[in-house]
Parts: C-alpha cells; structure tokens; sequence
C-alpha cells in the first residue's frame, strides 16, 4: 500500500515523542521509573518493522478475516482431515467431549500446522472441574520464537470457546460470532503472517478455552507456565459489533502502568496507520471479565480490547455504550458484525504485535 511509504518516518516521531514525553513527565513529577520493556528500541521500531507489517496490510484482507469468522461460527464449512464439517458449537462442553459439530481443537490444530513447525505448536490439557465432575479441556499454544532474546515473551491471546446461556443449545449450536470468533481470527492471521518472520522476541500466540466458564484456560495457563519474562499481553475479546458505526472501541488497561504502555501502543499504532478507529484506554473502570484478569493476578502486563460494550467512558470518545444485544445468544452471527470495524481492530493488534516483538529484517 502507497500510504506506508510515508508512514515509516511518521511512525518513528510519534513513537519518539510518545517516549520523551513519558520520559519528561517521569522526570518532572519524580514518578517511580515505569519499567517498560520497549522504549530502549523505540528507535529501531519505525526502521524496521516495514516489510512484516506491509504484508499485514496486504494479506490480511478484511474478506479473509471475515471467512475465518464464518467457519469458525458455522456459516461456511471446514475441512478437517480431508473431511468437510461444520463448526457449530465452540462451547467447551461439547468441544472437548468431541461432538460432531464442535471439532474445533482439530481444526485450529490443522490449521496452524499448515505454517508452524510441530514443535511450535502445544495442545496444552488442564483440568476443569464443574459441579458435578471433572473434565479435561485444552488450550491451544502456537510459538515463533525469538532470534535475539527469546526468553522476552509477548502474547497475543483470545478465547476460542463459546456458550449460549438462553433459548438454546449450546452443545449443538453456540455460533459465537462475535464473542468470540472475531478474537479467534485475529490468533489465525498472527499465526499465518508471523510463521516465516523473524523478530527478535517470542511470540506466543494463545487461544484460551473454558474462558465462559470463568477464565479457566488462561488460569490453568498461568498454573504450569512460566509467566516471569512476559512482558506484555494482548487479549482480544468480541471486536465486532458497532450498530452506531462510531468506530470505537475499549482497551481495558487497569491500573498497572506497564499495561497501560500497552494500550499506549496500540493507540500510537492507530494513530501512526491512520486506522478509522477511536479508542478508549481505561484504568480503574477496567472489566475484569476476560483472560487478562489471570494475567493481572500474576501482575503481568495485560491488556484487553473490546468493542465499546461498556458504559465507562471518562471522556468525549465513545461515551455511550454500543453492546452487542445478541451477545451469548443464537443470534451472535456474522450478520450482526461490522467486518469493516473488525477489521480494523484485527490491523491495529497485528500492527501492534510486530511494534512489540521488534521485526529483524
Ligand atoms: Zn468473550
């Protein structure tokens, strides 16, 4: 895209000047040092990061993203093993004890290994105990490792399970379109354009299950994984809905300064791609309600992007909530997304990615 050849230059002073600002008010207001892992290569971002995130711009189409959605809600078939199927359900209920249409976990294995080595790839098991038993669900795990300081890790995770909580069934049909298939495909399109490229980080790209049930992937993630050398976390969860086409979106920081550096970056990226996009980074009127609450417990860094489904605007921008009536319903289907918005959001996390993770070119 032509656009890019002028953004490189305005990528690197805006995130300079993001820099020198933090720096500036750090100095002048004698704030305890924010340990952020990014500043000391915010010079190198902009010199860098151009071929992978070309290929983002160009790959990644917003017709692409949206046939993602609509195989992993059930609208368009899949092949699994040379077998064509339909994904009907993602709740964890059904996925885990292989009901016909909830052949998700083959799916997304299938898919990843089409680009990642199978060293790369961890079905990681855990146990989750309901009322009534206990069961064994997954997590899916997809590592590009890092050329220069591998054990420095960004994630970028999102649940793939859904549930249907009313007028339904959600063992046969939880479509989750929204919530949160929007989320998946952006995990799919990480996997797809990052496999060949080399940064000087790790990257793990994670998709959660049993997030309905209460965070229990992400928990159970944290249980038996080395979380120290994390340094950021992206989780997306529903970035499709926006009936009033306000273009806003949510990004739950809370308080802990080295997330909201995070979200700091992602609205420099918004900026710098002149991405029609208008964001809202929250503190203290952050959700807990999605996998980066786990992050938090362990104080890692953690962010989660929503579309504006809550009502805790601080400001002008996106002040009146735009919630997704059809959120864990049957209804949560590709006809109620707004693929253009989702689209965007899925640019502005990959963009944000690469910023993170630092492209060797
Ligand atoms: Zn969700």
């Amino acid at each position: 895209m032509q656009f890019m050849i002028n953004k490189k230059p305005v990528l690197l002073r805006i995130i300079l000047a993001f820099w020198i600002v933090l720096l500036l008010i750090q100095i002048c207001c004698n704030m305890p040092q924010i340990q952020h892992p990014f500043g000391t290569q915010a010079t190198r971002l902009a010199e860098e990061l151009l071929a992978v995130d070309q290929k983002i711009l160009q790959q990644s189409t917003a017709q692409h993203y949206s046939m993602i959605i609509q195989k992993l809600s059930g609208e368009q078939p899949v092949i699994i093993n040379n077998e064509e199927m339909y994904l009907r359900s993602r709740y964890s209920y059904a996925m885990f004890l292989d009901y016909p249409d909830a052949r998700v976990m083959p799916y997304l294995t299938e898919q990843v290994l089409q680009w990642v080595k199978p060293d790369q790839v961890e079905i990681d098991p855990y146990t989750y105990t309901d009322a009534e038993r206990s069961y064994t669900w997954q997590n899916l795990i997809v590592t590009i490792p890092g050329q220069t300081t591998p054990d420095e890790k960004i994630l970028l995770t999102a649940h793939f399970d859904s549930i249907v909580v009313q007028g339904g069934d959600a063992l046969k049909y939880a479509p989750g379109a929204d919530d949160n298939a929007t989320g998946t495909a952006v995990l799919l399109e990480a996997v797809r354009l990052f496999a060949d490229e080399s940064f000087e980080k790790t990257i793990e790209i994670i998709f959660f299950s049993g997030e309905e049930e209460g965070l229990n992937g992400s928990r159970a993630y944290l249980e038996d994984h080395s979380y120290d050398n994390i340094q950021a976390v992206i989780n997306v969860d529903m970035i499709g809905f926006d009936s009033n086409n306000d273009h806003c979106m949510e990004i739950h920081a809370g308080t802990n300064p080295d997330s909201q550096i995070i979200g700091l970056v992602i609205q420099q990226v918004i900026i710098a791609y002149d991405i029609d996009l208008q964001s809202e980074l929250l503190s203290n009127t952050a959700t807990d309600r999605s996998d980066h609450a786990s992050f938090w417990a362990r104080n890692v860094p953690a962010i989660t992007v929503i579309e504006n489904f809550f009502d805790t605007a601080t400001s002008d921008v996106c002040a009146l909530p735009d919630p997704n009536p059809d959120y864990h319903q049957n209804e949560d289907t590709l006809a109620n997304i707004n693929i253009t918005y989702a689209h965007d959001i899925s640019q502005a996390i990959l963009l944000t990615i690469t910023q993170l993770a630092i492209p060797i070119e």
